[in-house]
């Protein structure tokens, strides 16, 4: 945990390398071994803005995190916010 106390950085979800398989889990860019796992509000499961890397402790704040969301909503409710123009009305 030694950058448990370093400054919280900026990072865009996108632009991180995916942990294994997940869509949000990524690698630390910091530590580069560590996790972001990426967290959920207890009450409305919405992805949290804020994460921590297991391994190192550092503080990251995801730019992104409502392109991140928008996709976890799509992939949650299998609702399209893009209908196909063929769909009926
Ligand atoms: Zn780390």
């Amino acid at each position: 945990m030694q950058n448990y106390d370093a400054e919280e950085i900026s990072v865009k979800h996108q632009d991180l390398t995916r942990y294994g398989d997940s869509i949000f889990k990524s690698v630390c860019p910091v530590c580069s071994t560590g996790i972001l796992l990426m967290y959920r509000d207890q009450t409305h499961l919405q992805l949290l803005e804020r994460d921590t890397c297991v391994a190192c402790g550092q503080h990251v704040r995801y730019t992104d995190i409502e392109e991140v969301r928008s996709i976890d909503n799509g992939r949650v409710t299998g609702r399209s916010t893009a209908l196909p123009a063929t769909a009926k009305a």
